[in-house]
């Protein structure tokens, strides 16, 4: 990889642009010297890999100043460039993006518990897109990303685990969210060997003649499939046989017992046409030549996917009556299946190009934008914020915040959200116990608003009861509630008397209190009298609930010496 090549590639997309090119080469220079000797992991010179980087985003033909961005992605991290050394030599528009790449690099996924996993994934997800504002940040880190993974042999094992969980989790559905498909598929496949090494093996090892087999027989169809469309006036731009990515049909197996003979899309016929009438056409040619197979057509131009793929599917029962899947689409619904947002991009960045440069977030001016629609649609998902339709031509997700705990889990809130709301998010005992908070490690006021990205620390004291002034700043309806409820259950304290008989053994008083203390349970008097052949122990504690003296009363139970305990309300 070279920068001439790169320059060729912008230059085939965005021809005689002079001022635009001398910013690549400049972007370009300026991260080679600052990078000066460092070395990847690979012991390459590290402007191989912005090289790298660059190339692809003049690839899914993003403009200059994306590309530029690309070759200073990592300046800020790994060079101590401030921010406003690189506002000043390069404008705040490529300084904001690279900032927003060197802050998505702060956000790591670890995989929780397993029932929290989705959400966090989600939850992270989200962030990620409310921190970046600009897609092009997105652009950049996807291109970042794409060839750390491909280089990700290098890397010592913990760390090629976690970031091929990363990209597979997080990275890879951003990119098939944003339409960008091809992408999404070539990351997840980049992660499986690390991720599943032995499914992987197995699966390269059955597939490969599977997949030729397949690929011989599509063959021999075309020339009938051509024949048989210019019958009919259709005369295909091209057609190519799509080979399913293999971690998808990993995937598609592990639902059919890992029965190959039933993933009919193995390899698929594809069939770009000219119009979305051809479109129809050459499907209703298919099917005069080969029954379809029921449940099988798929209208994705009528009812595009969400992520705005779009595509006629049938399965056809073929030659030897072998089901064969074709996908048919037109060149425009082909590029979006591809390079999704990205492919966007370019027409819209096209369309305004001059002004365009003075604007820092792009969601102002791409309302119609599919992209936006997919926001729009993703964000549907998630009941009770329906402003974000109003609030998308600002910011993403302007309605919601995404804050972190000290151990980096994401937790998702709604934007004047405060510590408590916080606090209750995490577990009702964080909330009720909260006397503190800090934020990025700075003490903070408990109706503090949180912003996206804030590091939240909470200070407890056990045994501290909620404010009931707290009502009066918290954001959340589930902190509410549970204030309410804290609030109430702070009745007056009743005294409860347990009488317990057991056998005398050393430490057995120690035991028995310890019962109490566990539980926060204070102990205001005891008192031991010796009764025929076993003692007898009275407890005079503050108990406020039943339930509680009951949950006392089983543990104490369970105390081998003891024999038997009974209470009752003394007040
Ligand atoms: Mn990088």
């Amino acid at each position: 990889m070279d920068l001439e090549r790169i320059i060729k590639k912008f230059n085939a997309h965005f021809p005689h642009q002079e001022e635009q090119e001398r910013l690549i080469r400049k972007a370009a220079s300026f991260a080679k010297e600052v990078h000066g000797h460092q070395l990847r992991a690979s012991k390459e010179p590290y402007f191989n890999h912005l090289l790298e980087t660059a190339y692809k985003l003049a690839e899914w033909r993003m403009d200059a100043t994306t590309i530029a961005a690309g070759f200073l992605h990592d300046v800020l991290e790994d060079c101590q460039i401030p921010k406003e050394v690189l506002e000043k030599e390069f404008g705040a528009e490529i300084a904001f993006i690279v900032d927003g790449v060197t802050k998505l690099g702060e956000l790591k996924y670890r995989q929780e518990k397993e029932e929290d996993e989705k959400n966090e994934a989600e939850s992270l997800r989200k962030m990620i897109l409310a921190i970046s504002k600009d897609l092009r940040v997105i652009f950049v880190k996807l291109a970042d990303r794409l060839h750390n993974i491909k280089t990700l042999q290098f890397l010592p094992q913990p760390k090629q685990k976690r970031i091929a969980l990363e990209t597979a989790e997080i990275y890879a559905p951003i990119a098939y969210r944003l339409g960008m498909q091809s992408l999404a598929g070539e990351l997840e496949d980049l992660t499986f060997p690390y991720l599943y090494p032995k499914e992987y093996a197995w699966l390269k090892e059955n597939v490969k003649e599977s997949y030729q087999e397949r690929e011989a027989y599509l063959k021999k169809l075309e020339p009938q499939v051509r024949e048989q469309l210019a019958k009919a006036g259709v005369y295909p731009l091209a057609i190519d046989y799509r080979a399913k990515r293999l971690f998808s049909l990993y995937k598609k197996l592990i639902r059919y017992n890992m029965n190959l003979e039933q993933v009919y899309d193995l390899v698929a016929f594809r069939i770009i046409v000219k119009t979305i009438e051809e479109c129809y056409l050459t499907m209703g040619v298919i099917h005069q030549i080969w029954p379809p197979m029921p449940g099988r057509i798929k209208d994705y131009i009528a009812l595009p996917k969400p992520n705005g793929y779009q595509s006629l599917h049938t399965t056809v029962f073929c030659v030897n009556n072998r089901p064969t899947e074709f996908q048919i689409r037109t060149q425009e619904m082909h590029e979006q299946a591809e390079n999704g947002a990205a492919a966007h991009w370019f027409y819209e960045s096209k369309k305004g190009s001059k002004e365009y440069s003075e604007k820092k977030a792009i969601a102002a001016d791409l309302k119609e934008a599919l992209w936006i629609k997919q926001l729009k649609e993703w964000q549907n998902q998630f009941p009770g914020s329906r402003e974000f339709i109003e609030a998308i031509k600002v910011d993403f997700f302007s309605d919601r915040i995404f804050v972190l705990t000290p151990k980096g889990m994401v937790i998702d809130l709604p934007a004047g959200s405060t510590p408590v709301d916080f606090a209750y998010k995490i577990h009702t005992k964080i909330g009720d116990s909260c006397v503190g908070a800090k934020v990025n490690n700075r003490i903070v006021p408990l109706d503090y608003q949180l912003q996206s990205g804030d590091v939240v620390e909470i200070l407890t004291q056990k045994s501290k009861k909620p404010s009931p002034n707290w009502l009066g700043f918290v954001k959340t309806r589930h902190a509410k509630k549970k204030i309410k409820s804290a609030l109430k259950d702070i009745t007056p304290l009743k005294k409860v008397e347990f009488q317990i008989t057991c056998q005398d053994k050393i430490g057995l008083i120690k035991d028995i209190s310890s019962v109490f203390s566990r539980n926060h349970i204070h102990i205001s008097d005891i008192e031991t009298k010796s009764k025929g052949h076993f003692p007898t122990i009275k407890i005079i504690a503050d108990i406020n609930k039943k339930e509680k003296a009951e949950e006392i009363l089983i543990k104490l139970k369970k105390i081998k010496e003891v024999k038997e305990v009974g209470y009752k309300v003394v007040n």
